[in-house]
């Protein structure tokens, strides 16, 4: 048996995860050592006995052998949370790629101190004497003048607060040092901790689960056989209700449960209806808490002061030691999946957490995502079913589309259609809110006819090419690019132009259409502030506006009782993004957007407006139809060979001299078949190399190429080689590699 060598870090936080220690592992402790394990082994000169964890394990030693020492015993202590988030650290590194350093760093937070908030008080010396004392030394003199009038004002006022001081009686921090330093003023500061709860708001009534409701959450805690559960239901269908009771069932039993909600959809409203049910006994993770908030959340997981955790993707990295469930609400969600190396898909690593603290997986949507739906299908997941909306008289939208090839002819040339128009005059007429979405998710220049909503698509991949300067178009999944027509090959007409509406310019229209409407906004640019997503939505929900125009954000989980039209602008800026699931996103977000109206008695109406009524992503949203799109769409991923029929590889290589990339690619994409080849990989598709279409930063490039096969383990065995064949090659020095495993993220 080789001898091996075991990395080993001593104190566990993001901060030192780079100071690895490196030891022997004995033969009486090998296969009993391993990723995670705890271990003692001695330390330092005196070689005192400490505590570490082994995040590596090589054949040979980075240092001279002689100079490494034996690890003395193996505490194996399998409800070790540490021993738990190494070794799904390690399995995030064996399937994202990246380095173990960094999967580490994505598991273990930042450790941070909570920044106190202090707070500094001034009142002056109870000694008179020396007061008297000093002010006979002030005398007259005319440069003490501002010291002068502080001592008199303190006499009669008592305190100040240091902002006070500075700001109301213009004294400078030099003297107020000088001041304390005296004994003058006394100074007293008191620190406050800010710990982030949410303000409680009325969300009406605790509910009673319908049949339906309680029928699931009883397959669910009865079922044996399956741990993961896939809940979809309609929006509006009570799944949040679901997940509190499941919940409820789960800490009831001692055990503790993670909850996974988009960062776009924390909202208030959402949030606080969690608090009611639960408590302080929540602890709610946001990108608006500090470093320190968040570490200081994470001792009180640790130390057991809490059950239960909302947050978005890193809240899966909560250190509960007896973890009972993981709930995924709107699972098939982009922002599951991470934009950094090791770019891991939520999903997937929850499934291998639960795995390993044997807890259920609960993912929840309207609109899942196709590999959940299959492998639900396949019998992999169990499925639970919910057609009907929960709340009484709650009834889903009338859905009208537009066909705007119609409008066009008709010589409307304005945003709005006749028909969403003569809705829109209706609602303002009555006092009702609508809700005008601008479909931009993934939206990369496509080109289109107006006349007759032809798109240019690539003839090899059914993916939309997006124009580029010097009149051409590209195809950023094969790279095949050809001339931009000057006239429809499929009508003749000139209207021939890239797609593009901003939320700004709609804002425009409506002051154009409708003067008296008062409007909000809600976009990336209306939201930088941290908080204002929360106020626009809270100002909309009081009814301070009449309109609201957005992007995607708007569509999340927000519950508007007073809307009753929801007008969908350009439904195809998403459908001819420029990837695959390009068809599915514009699904999920239309029925998603239709959701938002009609949710309370006032029935809803909404509006799809397209160039391609006839689509079946337009067709099977307007009928909330998911069945129907699911069939449809498994048939064109499975004619061409897109994920989830087949599993995905995306390889970028991105760096400063544009020759220096797309060698690198290209050698990269040889060397990988021939590795295929040799392995015997049969069935390896490889696609590209090709220009991704997003380029960060001016002066970067970016290649892309697809590595496609069923097998998924075969597609890790690629990556490894190819990271280790970039590491031994003269591109290591200026090309950066990424990878990104199915579902993928567009480039
Ligand atoms: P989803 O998460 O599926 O969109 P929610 O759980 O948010 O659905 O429920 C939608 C609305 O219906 C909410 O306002 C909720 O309070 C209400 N609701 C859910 N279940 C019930 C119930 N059993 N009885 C009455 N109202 C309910
Ligand atoms: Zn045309
Ligand atoms: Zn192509």
């Amino acid at each position: 048996m080789p001898v091996l060598y075991a990395d080993i870090i001593v104190d566990i936080s993001a901060g030192n995860l780079d100071r690895v220690f490196q030891y022997r592992i004995p033969s009486h402790l090998n296969g009993i050592a391993d990723i995670g394990s705890q271990v003692m082994i001695p330390f330092g000169k005196s070689n005192r006995m400490i505590r570490g964890f082994i995040v590596n394990m090589t054949s040979r030693p980075d240092y001279d052998e002689s100079k490494i020492k034996d690890i003395d015993q193996v505490i194996n202590n399998e409800l070790a949370m540490e021993s738990q988030l190494i070794r799904l650290a390690w399995q995030i590194r064996k399937v994202y790629g990246g380095t173990m350093n960094q999967a580490l760093k994505t598991v273990i937070p930042v450790k941070r101190q909570v920044k106190a908030q202090v707070n500094r008080y001034y009142s002056l010396t109870q000694d008179e004497g020396m007061l008297d004392a000093y002010e006979k030394r002030l005398g007259s003199d005319r440069r003490y003048k501002t010291r002068m009038e502080l001592i008199r004002r303190l006499k009669t006022e008592g305190t100040f607060s240091r902002e006070e001081l500075l700001n109301v009686c213009h004294v400078s921090p030099s003297v107020v040092k000088a001041l304390v330093s005296d004994g003058i003023l006394v100074e007293n500061v008191t620190r406050q901790y800010r710990r982030p709860m949410g303000q409680l708001m009325d969300t009406g009534q605790p509910v009673v689960l319908s049949p339906a409701q309680s029928q699931v959450v009883r397959e669910i805690c009865e079922d044996e056989q399956h741990r993961i559960h896939l809940i979809h239901g309609i929006t509006g269908s009570g799944k949040t209700e679901i997940y509190m009771e499941l919940i409820a069932e789960v800490v009831a039993r001692g055990r503790q449960a993670i909850v996974l909600i988009p960062e776009i959809s924390l909202s208030l409203q959402t949030v606080s209806r969690f608090y009611r049910r639960f408590g302080d006994r929540i602890s709610v993770m946001n990108s608006r808490l500090s470093d320190g908030e968040k570490y200081d959340q994470y001792l009180r997981a640790k130390r057991g002061e809490v059950d239960i955790v909302v947050g978005p993707r890193s809240a899966l990295f909560m250190p509960f030691e007896r973890l009972g469930m993981i709930i995924i609400d709107e699972e098939h969600d982009g922002a599951y999946k991470s934009e950094n190396t090791p770019r891991f898909h939520a999903r997937d690593v929850a499934a291998w957490r639960a795995r390993m603290s044997g807890a259920k997986l609960i993912l929840g949507s309207a609109t899942p995502s196709l590999e959940s739906y299959a492998r639900a299908l396949a019998g992999m997941y169990a499925l639970h079913t919910l057609n009907v909306r929960a709340r009484a008289g709650s009834i889903l939208p009338n859905v009208s589309v537009v066909d705007l090839r119609e409008e066009f002819r008709q010589n409307n040339k304005k945003i709005f259609s006749r028909k969403l128009r003569a809705l829109m005059e209706d609602a303002l007429k009555r006092g009702e809110q609508i809700i005008l979405f601008l479909n931009r998710r993934g939206y990369a220049g496509f080109v289109s006819c107006r006349s007759c909503g032809h798109v240019f698509k690539c003839r090899h991949c059914e993916v939309s090419m997006t124009a580029h300067r010097g009149g051409r178009l590209k195809c950023h999944y094969c790279g095949y690019e050809e001339p931009l027509p000057r006239t429809c090959p499929e009508c003749g007409s000139p209207y021939v132009a890239a797609f593009g509406m901003g939320t700004q310019k709609v804002e425009g229209m409506i002051a154009d259409e409708f003067p008296q409407a008062r409007v909000l906004r809600l976009d990336r640019d209306s939201t930088s502030r941290k908080d204002s997503m929360d106020d626009i939505l809270n100002r909309f929900r009081r009814h301070e506006a009449d309109i609201l125009v957005g992007t995607q954000m708007i569509v999340k989980g927000h519950d508007f009782p007073d809307v009753t039209v929801v007008g969908i602008l350009a439904a195809d800026l998403s459908m001819f993004s420029n990837d695959y699931m390009a068809a599915e996103r514009t699904f999920q977000l239309l029925t998603q957007a239709a959701g938002r109206c009609g949710r309370d008695e006032k029935p809803g109406q909404v509006v799809i407006q397209t160039y391609a009524p006839e689509h079946y992503s337009i067709r099977c949203a307007a009928s909330q139809d998911y069945g129907t799109f699911y069939r449809q769409e498994m048939s064109y991923r499975r004619l061409l060979s897109y994920p989830p029929v087949v599993h995905m590889l995306a390889v970028l290589a991105v760096g400063a001299d544009e020759g220096r990339v797309q060698a690198c690619i290209t050698a990269l994409a040889g060397a990988v078949r021939d590795f295929c080849r040799e392995q015997g990989f049969e069935d390896m598709v490889i696609v590209g190399p090709a220009d991704a279409s997003v380029s960060k930063g001016k002066d970067v490039y970016r290649k892309v190429f697809y590595v496609k096969n069923k097998k998924y383990p075969w597609l890790i065995a690629a990556r490894e080689f190819m990271e280790q064949h970039l590491r031994a090659s003269s591109f290591s020095r200026d090309v950066g590699l990424q990878f990104d495993m199915d579902p993928m993220s567009m480039y």
